[in-house]
């Protein structure tokens, strides 16, 4: 069981500024993000494109953006949980117990809770007998390459994940790519490379047909798929892997009795807390009068539920203002002062 000052659910923006001024004010905190890497939106949406309205910050993509919070929690020893998603916030005597689906349990007496549009998830193949093989020889992203070496992995998708991956993996090895239309929506130099790898025999290249069904008991053995003429095809594989895109559900949240209005969560302007004590909502997940859902507003919303947090995790302790220009305090916890 993790104990923590405050536990964060969301690696956006919002959840990595939240976890900075936490950090500031001498709070402990750990950040979970179903996704495999920070950011949120700014690196899963549009990690190239430029911002223009981050304060002082004339122009930065989505990617510096992140890079620059996460440099700025440098200093400080966070613990980040990713690939796992909150399930259940659960009142446990004057604390929060918090568990995810990989089965980490965290109590907390604050819980904030910055999950923008609700947790990414991938779009899944429909057919119900992927669901045995899922994690072991299904996979809707790729954590580690190795595993597919000499192997045969039939990839679905026609999108530039679908594709760059084909690419990558036909070097070594054998490589189905399996779209259900004759058109890709990916980078045209990609589109043409892969085209190049058919030509050589890199890759194997089926289009208009889609997945019926995979076949296999302890192993996946082969999938089956359908063209449009209503054609079969079973393909011997080792593997498959579906690269669809991203949905993006509320999820769990949900079911943790808070006030939703509109997959939006209702707080009040002081502390962004919600109609539980010790839950906070802040950034594009919450609503108020006014709420702007930019980044610059879910960084002022972090800074007072950070300070609304201080009062649950040190009861006997009064809160302090205090500037990080002058603070010695401050200075000391960003390693700047001995
Ligand atoms: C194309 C585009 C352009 C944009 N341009 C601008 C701009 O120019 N300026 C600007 O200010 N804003 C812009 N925005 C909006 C900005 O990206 C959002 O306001 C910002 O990302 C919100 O940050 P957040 O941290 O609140 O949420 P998000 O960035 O959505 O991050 C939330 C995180 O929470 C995780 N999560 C959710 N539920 C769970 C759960 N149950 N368990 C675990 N993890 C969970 C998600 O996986 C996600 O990583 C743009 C948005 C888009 C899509």
């Amino acid at each position: 069981m993790n104990k923590t000052d405050a536990l964060i659910i969301g690696a956006g923006p919002t959840g990595l500024f939240t976890a900075h001024q936490l950090k500031l004010i001498g709070l402990n905190c750990e950040i979970i993000d179903n996704l495999d890497k920070v950011g949120g939106q700014c690196i899963e949406l549009y990690p190239d494109k430029p911002i223009y309205d981050i304060p002082a910050v004339p122009e930065c993509t989505g990617e510096e953006l992140t890079n620059n919070l996460i440099n700025q929690l440098k200093p400080f020893d966070i613990k980040f949980h990713l690939n796992q998603r909150v399930e259940e916030v659960k009142k446990k005597d004057n604390d929060w117990l918090v568990k995810t689906n990989k089965g980490n349990t965290f109590l907390t007496p604050n819980v904030i809770i910055a999950g923008g549009v609700g947790s990414f998830e991938p779009k899944k193949f429909s057919p119900k007998e992927c669901e045995q093989f899922e994690d072991k020889s299904l996979f809707y992203s790729i954590k580690d390459k190795k595993k597919f070496r000499g192997k045969i992995v039939s990839i679905f998708g026609g999108g530039d994940s679908a594709l760059d991956w084909a690419i990558e993996l036909s070097r070594d090895c054998k490589v189905n790519l399996i779209h259900r239309r004759d058109e890709f929506r990916a980078a045209k130099a990609t589109v043409d490379k892969v085209h190049e790898l058919v030509k050589a025999g890199k890759i194997n290249l089926l289009t208009k047909y889609q997945m019926t069904t995979v076949n296999g008991s302890e192993k996946l053995e082969s999938v089956e798929i359908k063209h449009d003429n209503e054609e079969t095809k079973n393909l011997k594989t080792d593997y498959v892997l579906g690269f669809f895109g991203l949905i993006m559900q509320l999820g769990p949240i949900a079911n943790w009795g808070l006030n939703i209005d509109k997959k939006k969560i209702e707080v009040d302007t002081e502390k962004f807390e919600t109609n539980q004590r010790g839950i906070y909502a802040v950034g594009d997940i919450c609503n108020y009068p006014g709420k702007l859902k930019l980044i610059l507003s879910g960084f002022h919303e972090g800074a007072l539920a950070a300070r609304a947090c201080f009062k649950l995790a040190r009861p006997n302790d009064k809160y302090r203002f205090e500037y990080t220009t002058t603070s010695t305090n401050i200075l000391k916890r960003l390693g700047k002062k001995d």
